[in-house]
């Protein structure tokens, strides 16, 4: 009986291997297709912000946008880091500035943004890629769930809402993409979510707000201070880190929600994207794709050239269900 069963695993393993090394080569292909005059909404003038760039999916990121064409500017939270690693694109004849940022650091962005709005004026494509992970599997503390629930949630809402009023009014609407994760998914055999009450207020997008997403991070950081977390039906590995992009996925449906509501000419599109399990530092080079690809849906996103999809989430490049 365990005997088939692990079999049957085995199988729609290798399934699921076939599907994605299948999409894989699709996108590798479509990549290969230059975007012709009409679908180039930008120009060398358009300015990109991608944070945590100094290594891993953010610098990939990083080095395809300004291999189309823009502006980029490399954000890192260690200056001598981030400049090393502006360099090498420089070099490489990318136009890639730099700028020191620190999402948990409130006076670090709020000099990135003076500097922004002194040198550049106004920005068109935000991405929102910084992350922390420290637990392994089933492993959870007070102080981590901090760190990570504070870096990828209320670090990545902070430098949104500093940001907003420096995104550009234009016809083709500024853009937000935030770096999340299957692992907050809500639905689906792929969530690890055990909690309905926390499933159904996190789903309902027509009654979701910012408030009920901070207040479901904060009952989730009470119940590991309290050491009840694990009856409290929150996924049980990757815990913390699955919480935070639960949080980030929700939020950008909130955001969404609330942008939209600008007049014609100074929308701004907020989408989310899993990048797969990518070779980078965060998985200790263990992932399954390069960071090349890990980084492709998220470029895809910030280009979309008609863009008047919002509030989504996506992975190799389709919409996938939150
Ligand atoms: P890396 O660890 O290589 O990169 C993370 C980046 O975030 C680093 O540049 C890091 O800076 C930066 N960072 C961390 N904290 C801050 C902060 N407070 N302020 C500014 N920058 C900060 O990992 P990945 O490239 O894999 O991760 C990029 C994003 O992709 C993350 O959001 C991650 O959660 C997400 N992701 C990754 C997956 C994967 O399989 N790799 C899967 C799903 C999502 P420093 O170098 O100084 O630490």
């Amino acid at each position: 009986m365990v005997g088939s069963k692990e079999k049957s695993k085995e199988k729609s393993k290798e399934k699921s291997k076939e599907k994605r090394d299948k999409r894989l080569q699709e996108i590798s292909l479509l990549r290969t297709i230059p975007y012709s005059d009409h679908q180039r909404w930008w120009t060398s003038e358009t300015v990109a912000v991608v944070t945590g760039a100094n290594r891993g999916i953010g610098f990939e990121m990083v080095r395809q946008l300004a291999g189309h064409g823009l502006t980029v500017i490399l954000t890192s939270r260690d200056e001598n880091v981030g400049v090393e690693a502006a360099k090498v694109l420089q070099e490489g004849g990318f136009n890639v500035d730099f700028h020191r940022l620190d999402i948990l650091d409130s006076s670090s962005i709020q000099e990135f943004c003076n500097w922004v709005k002194e040198k550049y004026g106004s920005i068109d494509v935000l991405i929102n890629n910084a992350g922390v992970n420290y637990n392994i599997g089933t492993e959870n503390s007070v102080e981590y769930s901090h760190m990570v629930i504070s870096t990828n949630y209320y670090g990545t809402k902070n430098i949104i809402r500093a940001m907003i009023p420096l995104m550009r009014h234009a016809s083709q609407g500024a853009r937000i993409v935030n770096v999340t994760s299957r692992l907050g998914r809500l639905k689906g055999r792929h969530s690890k979510l055990e909690n309905e009450a926390v499933r159904a207020k996190l789903i309902d997008v027509d009654s979701l707000t910012e408030e009920i997403v901070d207040k479901t991070v904060s009952e989730f950081l009470k119940q590991v201070e309290e050491g009840t977390w694990e009856s409290g039906g929150w996924p049980h590995s990757f815990t913390d880190y699955s919480v935070s992009k639960m949080a980030v996925n929700a939020y950008t449906r909130v955001l969404a929600k609330e942008l939209s509501e600008r007049p014609e000419g100074e929308k701004i599109y907020a989408n989310c994207f899993c990048p797969g399990w990518v070779k980078t530092a965060m998985t200790g080079y263990a992932g399954n794709i390069s960071a090349e690809d890990g980084a492709d849906t998220g470029v895809w996103l910030a280009l979309l050239p008609d863009q008047a999809i919002t509030g989504k989430f996506f992975a190799e490049r389709r919409e996938i269900n939150f």
